[in-house]
């Protein structure tokens, strides 16, 4: 009998499916099918590989109903948001379709020959990714590992494994050759640690806690595998009294309730000028109060459930009976993971709400009195994945993204990731980057040749 795992449908908590739950032997037989299918895929020419790529990209667009109805299901999000992923899987593909014929080397000057250097692939991947975009995160590592021409071991979330089943299919359909992309179901303290430890897998792309992430440097050092991690976040939103408050405050919450506040780059540290404080937390409450909680499959919907049972107690352990709770949105009674969207006001910067990762819908709002104690607050943190600069004074915005010590910002605008633009952290939200053209360094090693030409 196989060992059975159950996935849920957070927003109903009924069974979604049941599926094999994959062990060790089953991911050595997976890593044995990628090895076996690498030399093949590697020598597949530039264009035709560019092809297979472009084919999945179209195949991911004719299927992004199917997908992104499985997606909003499984993982609780609303379905405009699981169309908007899956739509950002396709690009995905189409941009990194691109690479196959880019992927450039230099010719060095050097005496008594030619020297130039190639970027070969590095043979097997892991991918190990986490449960809140389960299949767009899965993409902006397959997009880069595929076009480069390495073959593919993908362990997704054990609570979201759908979508990356179904996309295996269809990009097999699509034309991907068998072995090359193989997706294993099973826990991360088996399946993936043993991803990890495996010797015939040349490197781990790794999205998740940095606490895991601590633990996959560490088991990955054995065998020197290369490691990518993207890791957690605690993200500022810095408002400064000079900004556009209404526009600042309006867009505040999608910034961290988005995806449920489950969302690496959620800014979930509000900090704002003291003087603005009282024109921007009635705006904020006005917001927070009109975000429309619910069933991931209504089109009205903008916040779905979290994504367990255990995600929900996590989360409420930072709304405790002593928290400063400022305003609260609404949340569905009955069946179903939910939580209100809440803002906590005022909270002190050593406060545990203001230094873990929540990875809900709660905001800590932190006032400040200039620019250097906005800059000095803002980095007063182990992470430094992203964050956003509100301010109608420009140098003063250029300045300040300049002094922070984070991977990914915005000025006015709360966003954060493009298929075009690299994505990564610094400090302990991992080393890196995925996406844009820099995500192919990490998926390809770089091979210097010298011919000699002179007479010796
Ligand atoms: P997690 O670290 O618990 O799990 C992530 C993945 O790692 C899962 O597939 C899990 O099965 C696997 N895993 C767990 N233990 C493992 C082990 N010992 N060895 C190998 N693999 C193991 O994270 P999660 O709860 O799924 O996701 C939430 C976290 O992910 C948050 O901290 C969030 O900030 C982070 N995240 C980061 C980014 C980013 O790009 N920086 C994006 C999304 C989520």
């Amino acid at each position: 009998m196989p060992d059975v795992l159950e996935v849920l449908e957070p927003a109903t908590e009924a069974v979604l499916e049941e599926l094999p739950r994959a062990g060790e032997e089953e991911v050595d037989a997976a890593v044995a099918r990628a090895a076996a299918a690498f030399p093949a895929w590697r020598a597949v020419s530039p264009s035709d590989r560019a092809n297979v790529l472009r084919a999945i990209s179209a195949a991911v667009t004719a299927h992004r109903e199917e997908l992104a109805l499985l997606e909003a299901r499984n993982a609780g999000k609303p379905i405009g948001d699981a169309r908007g992923e899956m739509d950002m899987v396709a690009q995905v593909f189409a941009y990194y379709s691109g690479s196959p014929e880019r992927l450039l080397g230099d010719t060095i000057p050097v005496s008594g020959g030619q020297a130039w250097t190639l970027r070969e692939p590095l043979g097997v991947v892991g991918l190990i990714v986490p449960w809140n975009f389960p299949l767009t995160i899965a993409a902006w590592k397959m997009g880069p590992a595929l076009a480069a021409g390495n073959t593919v071991v993908l362990k997704p979330a054990e609570l979201t494994p759908l979508t990356a089943l179904r996309f295996a299919q269809i990009a097999g359909e699509a034309g991907l050759p068998e072995g090359v992309l193989n997706v294993v179901v099973g826990p991360g303290s088996t399946c993936g640690a043993r991803l990890v430890a495996h010797p015939g897998v040349a490197k781990i792309a790794f999205t998740g806690s940095t606490e895991v992430g601590r633990s996959i440097a560490a088991g990955a050092a054995q065998t020197i595998k290369r490691v990518t991690l993207e890791l957690g976040g605690k993200s500022p939103n810095v408002v400064f009294a000079d900004a556009d408050l209404a526009a600042a405050a309006a867009a505040a919450p999608g910034a961290v309730f988005g995806n449920a506040g489950q969302d690496c780059c959620a800014r979930s540290r509000i900090l704002v000028q003291r003087p603005a404080i009282d024109e921007f937390m009635s705006a904020l409450e006005r917001a927070v109060t009109a975000i429309r909680v619910g069933d991931p499959l209504d089109e009205a919907t903008e916040m779905g459930p979290l994504i367990s049972a255990g995600q929900r107690a996590t989360v409420g352990s930072f709304v405790d009976d002593g928290a400063p709770v400022a305003f609260r949105g609404a949340a569905p009674d009955g069946p179903g993971f939910w939580f209100a969207p809440t803002v906590l006001c005022p909270v002190e910067p050593d406060a545990r709400a203001a230094r873990e990762e929540i990875f809900g819908p709660v905001a800590v709002v932190i006032p400040f009195d200039d620019e250097e104690e906005a800059v000095r607050l803002a980095n007063d943190t182990i992470y430094g994945l992203s964050g956003s600069i509100w301010s109608g004074d420009g140098a003063r915005a250029l300045r300040v993204a300049r002094a922070l010590d984070a991977g990914v910002l915005s000025i006015n605008s709360n966003t954060s990731v493009r298929v075009s633009t690299p994505f990564g952290g610094f400090k302990q939200s991992g080393y890196g980057r995925e996406l844009g053209p820099h995500a192919l360094d990490a998926y390809t090693e770089v091979k210097s040749i010298f011919y000699a030409t002179d007479p010796t």
